[in-house]
């Protein structure tokens, strides 16, 4: 699978990065972000969520007590996005009680905070469906590094993904 790697030093970076991302964004689409507490995966949704004109950066917040956040949609004539924080998930039944399956039938971005909840169930969830994997992790304070990691996604823009470092 292709990926690339981002370095980042601040969250207006992160951001900036996300509106980036979001231009290769055609949906249906699903974005499963990785990482730990404080990795960056909402402040990156936050440029995401902007770049495709759903929300304003500032309205983007962490769904995570209610689970799921809607953005965007015919009103504002973006694509509709869904901003799920799966970090109070427990288990595979608390995971097909939200249904992520009918938000990824729809023509939307489903972006998914601490995917690595999903486990086996996310190849399920979207059979055939392009899916974008991003890993952040912190190597320091300051610095997020972020490898995307696309699969079943049309590069209709730059050809072929490789990798490539930010600034
Ligand atoms: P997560 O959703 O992964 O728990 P958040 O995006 O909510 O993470 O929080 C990231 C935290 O890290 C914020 O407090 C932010 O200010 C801080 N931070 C520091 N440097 C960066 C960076 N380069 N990119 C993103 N966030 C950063
Ligand atoms: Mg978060």
């Amino acid at each position: 699978m292709a990926s690339r790697s981002y370095l980042t030093r601040s969250p207006e970076e992160t951001i900036e990065l996300g509106r980036r991302l979001a231009s290769e964004l055609q949906p249906p689409v699903l974005v499963v972000l990785l990482g730990d507490l404080g990795a960056g995966k909402t402040t990156l949704t936050k440029g995401i969520v902007a770049g495709l004109g759903a929300a304003p950066e500032e309205e983007v917040t962490s769904p995570t007590f209610t689970l799921i956040h809607e953005y965007g949609g015919a009103k504002r004539g973006a694509p509709r996005v869904y901003h799920v924080d799966l970090y109070r998930i427990e288990n595979a039944r608390e995971l097909e009680t939200l249904g992520l399956e009918d938000l990824l039938a729809e023509r939307a971005v489903v972006i998914v905070e601490w995917g690595e909840k999903l486990g086996p169930a996310l190849r399920q969830l979207a059979p055939g469906r392009p899916v974008v994997e991003i890993h952040l992790s912190a190597p320091s304070d300051t610095e997020r590094r972020i490898v995307v990691r696309e699969s079943g996604v049309s590069r209709h823009r730059n050809g072929e993904a490789q990798s490539q470092e930010s600034e």
